[in-house]
């Protein structure tokens, strides 16, 4: 899918939803579709893309250079003294009392502005329109991730290897070279690097900080970061990346049989949640054949999260695996499968790869070894 046949997806869809006017501004719906990502600045960007009509971007002068020229919209730049919110209503006309999709993302003070302009409009959620188009991706998006997860496998593959120290060094230094080895990989930007060791690694999110690493500990690393291949790179800089994220857990000295015997239930359940990501299975579907097997093994309040969510240009983005979502997976769906056992005060595991569900069934992207390897580094 192009650019313009996203458009052309994008009106269709607006048609469905009845929604006159789409307005992108922060966030990966406008990258998405034009391939500028817009930094979030306190400056207002706004696509305006009316059902009928060419669509504008409106975007501050400084910022134009920026615009990748060639897009299927023209570029308004305003000016410092100029009030783009008055533009926007202008370049609305006749649809500025109707139906109005705006960006997820968009500044309140956007939003607030706009609806005290426009006080007959009725707001909805740009996702509402994009979102169901965004998660299917397309065979240069694939491949992009693709791209991204090899790259972050690399990483991983090195911190299972002993290459990247851990024993005497703080959570903060490892997650630092883990960062630096996820550029040298290829990634263009850093999203996150979390090392929960020990105790730490109880807390899913845990953000690395000054413990030092011992001996004998379990130690969760969940990294990843943005890449950009040819396709979606802008001619001035501006990059539209797709995400990495991986999680691998691994011990710095051999595993107690109590920790041994968790890993292999969450092992197993993360293969389960894999083999269960195909066409026509509901979201729901993956989450609970994860959460199956952990609670046969008599761990379920150990698992205190969703199995998944959905990864593009975004690194959380539609569709979540979670109880509840009975959305069909379809071919071209991106998600991570990311079980996680967490036992407070002592050490914490997950494991975490990002698969793709095509015609003949899942891809897990993610092929660094699965296993609870030993780092003695
Ligand atoms: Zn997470
Ligand atoms: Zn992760
Ligand atoms: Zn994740």
């Amino acid at each position: 899918m192009t650019g313009t046949d996203r458009m052309g997806r994008v009106r269709a869809a607006m048609g469905e939803a009845g929604v006159s006017a789409l307005l992108l501004s922060h966030g990966a719906d406008l990258p998405w579709l034009t391939g500028y990502r817009a930094m979030p600045l306190e400056r207002v960007t706004l696509l305006v893309l009316p059902l009928e009509g060419d669509p504008v971007l409106l975007v501050p002068a400084l910022e134009a250079p920026r615009v990748p020229a060639g897009g299927a919209f023209e570029v308004r730049p305003w000016g410092e003294t100029e009030d783009p919110l008055a533009l926007a209503v202008a370049l609305l006309g006749p649809q500025s009392g109707s139906t109005l999709a705006i960006s997820d993302r968009a500044w309140a003070t956007t939003v607030l502005g706009l609806q005290d302009r426009l006080p007959e409009a009725r707001f909805l959620a740009a996702s509402t329109v994009t979102s169901p188009l965004r998660a299917v991706k397309d065979h240069a998006e694939i491949a992009t991730l693709r791209a991204a997860a090899a790259a972050a496998d690399r990483v991983a593959g090195q911190l299972q290897a002993g290459l990247i120290p851990l024993i005497g060094r703080t959570e903060a230094d490892v997650s630092a070279e883990i960062g630096r080895r996820l550029l040298a990989e290829g990634h263009q930007a850093v999203n996150f690097a979390i090392v929960g060791s020990g105790p730490n690694g109880a807390s899913p999110h845990h953000e690395a900080g000054p413990r030092v690493i011992g001996p004998g500990e379990v130690v969760v690393c969940d990294f990843g970061g943005s890449l950009s291949l040819g396709p979606y790179t802008a001619p001035q800089g501006s990059t539209v990346g797709y995400c990495s994220d991986i999680t691998r857990t691994v011990v710095t000295g051999p595993p107690t049989p109590e920790v041994a015997a968790a890993y292999a239930v969450l092992l197993e359940s993360q293969q389960a949640g894999v083999a269960a990501a195909r066409a026509g299975a509901s979201a729901e579907s993956v989450d609970a054949a994860c959460r199956t097997v952990i609670g046969e093994a008599g761990l379920g309040d150990r698992f205190i999260h969703r199995t998944g969510h959905g990864i593009g240009i975004e690194e959380h983005e539609d569709p979540y695996l979670v109880a509840g979502n009975r959305l069909p997976l379809a071919c071209g769906h991106a998600f991570s499968v990311e079980p996680g056992l967490y036992f407070p005060g002592r050490f914490g595991m997950r494991l975490e790869d990002i698969v793709v569900v095509g015609p003949e069934g899942p891809e897990a992207l993610n092929t660094a070894d699965h296993a609870l390897v030993v780092v003695e580094a």
